[in-house]
């Protein structure tokens, strides 16, 4: 399979350049040329499958050049084999005709776990086949570092530098990043706030020298791998409520859109998904953009489910591809546009866009209220951005199942949950001791050169 940019301007490349290259050279994502169908039989043979084999049933079309499928097998088994729970992605019934899909079994106990733990695994099986190292930096306001961390601890073809803002992460998000003793992963303190963390990767990135000198490598989300390995989940899930024989709805707690874009993926495969709903918090330009067709930035207001509060959110940008017929010249020209404020959907594309996704919003409010309403009604305790889904889902409930994704353990954002409902939600017992284990930190001035010196002198 070949991957193109959504700007159209950069070469096409096949999935291992794809997933080490992350961001295509003219500023685009990359996208699969052609999306692989599965029929209706082999979407019915995945039910009560084991998750990693329907990720193997699922991701093979999409990998082939790179991995044949006994490899992935291979990759897959050991990316899950650290989650605490056997079905990786199991459904709890929250109504009804309401479930939630539980994505927090993994080592950091949220949905990125998925994803990163793969790519870990598909790192270090390609560039210890090339022989080569790479440095991976990132930025974080605190879930995608530690799940960076965890998936790439001790693994010898890479070194992981993950900044954070200085005392702006919560305590269970910073433990998780500076515990793990192995010589390879590294967590930073950055003076400054996270704004000021991604600045500087993003100097470091066009400081080509040192980019070439340390093999500078990056993993955020719009990585493709990423976005393909969260495609599974949709298909273990609905085949598990009836599909194919069935439709099934779900709905997303949406930031950067990589999640929910996994589901438009799983559909164009041939899933009978009927809606798919994309949740947001007050931060909410993609339900806007989604009703009128206008994505006009204004400035992030700080949430009680902070991995959705952007403004710019990345993986939109593959969505806008789609629903402009992979138009790279008109991509590009939004994301020009994007740049100075905001951009208007075309008529067109919006219709294209509305018969794909519905949305809704959550305020601070309906959030905290959600959480604690859902307790007294199933004994669930739900993490804010759970609840942003929760409350969206409610308002788009019909005769199909619904599914609400579940992307983190309450455990993870323990004030936001003991606000709502007066109980602190405690860790699971495999992460007891979390508390009790050593830190590493290691603080940086708000410094190019002074990062960039301590990458050099750490890395292997
Ligand atoms: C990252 C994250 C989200 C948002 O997911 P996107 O793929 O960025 O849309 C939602 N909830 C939690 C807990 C997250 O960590």
């Amino acid at each position: 399979m070949r991957y193109i940019s959504t700007r159209g301007q950069a070469p096409a490349l096949g999935f291992e350049d794809t997933m080490l290259t992350g961001l295509a050279r003219d500023g685009g994502l990359y996208v699969p040329e052609t999306l692989p169908r599965m029929t209706r039989d082999e979407i019915a043979a995945l039910a009560g499958l084991p998750y990693e084999e329907v990720a193997v049933r699922v991701m093979a079309p999409f990998v082939a050049d790179a991995f044949d499928e006994t490899t992935l097998g291979d990759l897959v088994s050991r990316a899950y084999a650290g989650f605490g729970h056997d079905a990786r992605a199991p459904l709890v019934q929250l109504g009804p005709n309401h479930h939630l899909l539980e994505l927090f079994h993994g080592p950091t106990l949220a949905f990125k776990d998925f994803a990163m733990q793969l790519i870990g695994q598909m790192f270090q099986h390609t560039l210890a086949r090339r022989g080569e190292r790479v440095a991976i930096v990132g930025a974080t306001s605190g879930d995608t570092g530690s799940a960076a961390i965890e998936a790439f601890r001790g693994l010898d073809a890479v070194d992981v530098f993950v900044l954070y803002p200085h005392g702006r992460v919560s305590e269970v998000q910073r433990r998780q990043m500076t515990t793990p003793d192995e010589s390879n992963v590294h967590a930073l303190a950055i003076d400054g706030h996270f704004d000021d963390a991604q600045a500087r990767v993003k100097d470091m990135f066009n400081d080509f020298a040192f980019r070439d000198r340390v093999g500078l490598a990056g993993v955020n989300s719009i990585n493709f791998a990423r976005v393909l390995a969260q495609v599974v989940y949709y298909f273990t899930a609905a085949t598990t409520l009836g599909a194919p024989h069935r439709e099934v709805g779900f709905t997303v707690p949406t930031g950067n859109f990589g999640d929910v874009f996994a589901g438009h993926i799983a559909k164009r495969m041939g899933l009978p998904i009927r809606q798919l709903v994309v949740a947001t918090n007050q931060n909410d330009i993609l339900h806007r953009c989604l009703t009128t067709g206008d994505y006009r930035i204004g400035t992030v207001e700080p949430s009680i489910s902070p991995s959705m509060d952007i403004q710019v959110s990345s993986n939109f940008e593959r969505a806008l591809h789609l629903a402009y017929g992979g138009d790279g010249r008109a991509i590009a020209q939004l994301m020009e546009e994007q740049g100075s404020g905001g951009f208007t959907v075309s008529q067109g594309a919006l219709e294209t866009l509305q018969h794909i996704y519905a949305s809704g919003r959550a305020s601070e409010e309906e959030t905290s209220r959600t959480i604690a309403d859902t307790l007294r009604r199933t004994g669930e305790l739900l993490c804010p951005h759970t609840a942003v889904g929760v409350h969206v889902a409610r308002q788009h409930l019909d005769d199909a199942p619904m599914v609400t994704l579940a992307t983190a353990h309450p455990a993870k954002f323990p004030d936001a949950v003991e606000a709502a409902t007066g109980i602190r939600p405690s860790l699971p017992p495999r992460m007891a001791d979390l508390f009790d284990r050593d830190e590493r930190i290691t603080r940086v001035e708000n410094d190019l050169h002074a990062i960039e010196t301590i990458i050099e002198e750490r890395r292997a």
